[in-house]
């Protein structure tokens, strides 16, 4: 059963694909659109919200492991009003997913909640990184957004 998703943000949760480039302040164009001081956008793909509701419903604890500046990440969360659904968000300037993950068991462990790698979904737009994921923490399941899954919904189908 599983206890824990983790989403990947850039190309997995939203369109852009490298939201450290950008510059305060953001903006809300409409509800799942934002821009910043430049001009730049991004877009929640489809269903986001709608997963991490029914996510949350479900009671599993929700995580982020992204290669991003952790500001820039905590402002795009905030903007979009998606930090609530988040339980912990490890946002790091290094592209080391098996060691984000591995923040996020042990915060989660400190927070009194123990989970086994097989208690965890993790997913990403990049393949390239599971490999890791596997090696170092062990039987880990990883989806490949856009690949083994179209839609966020279909996560729940995971459950
Ligand atoms: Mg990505």
């Amino acid at each position: 059963m599983i206890k824990l998703v983790i989403f990947d943000a850039d190309k997995t949760v939203w369109d852009h694909y490298n939201i450290s480039e950008f510059e305060a302040p953001l903006k809300l164009v409409d509800e799942n659109v934002l821009q910043d001081s430049l001009g730049r956008t991004l877009k929640l793909f489809p269903n986001v919200r709608k997963t991490l509701e029914k996510l949350k419903e479900r009671g599993v604890k929700i995580g982020m492991a992204t290669w991003n500046f952790p500001e820039k990440t905590k402002a795009v969360l905030e903007t979009l009003g998606l930090d609530k659904y988040f339980d912990v968000v490890i946002s790091r300037d290094f592209p080391f997913k098996f060691i984000m993950i591995s923040e996020i068991i042990k915060r989660l462990r400190e927070q009194g909640m123990s989970v086994k790698p097989e208690e965890i979904l993790f997913v990403d737009d990049r393949r390239a990184h599971f490999g890791n994921v596997w090696l170092y923490l062990g039987n880990i399941n990883c989806l490949e957004m856009w690949k083994d899954v179209n839609d966020h919904m279909e996560l729940i189908s995971k459950l």
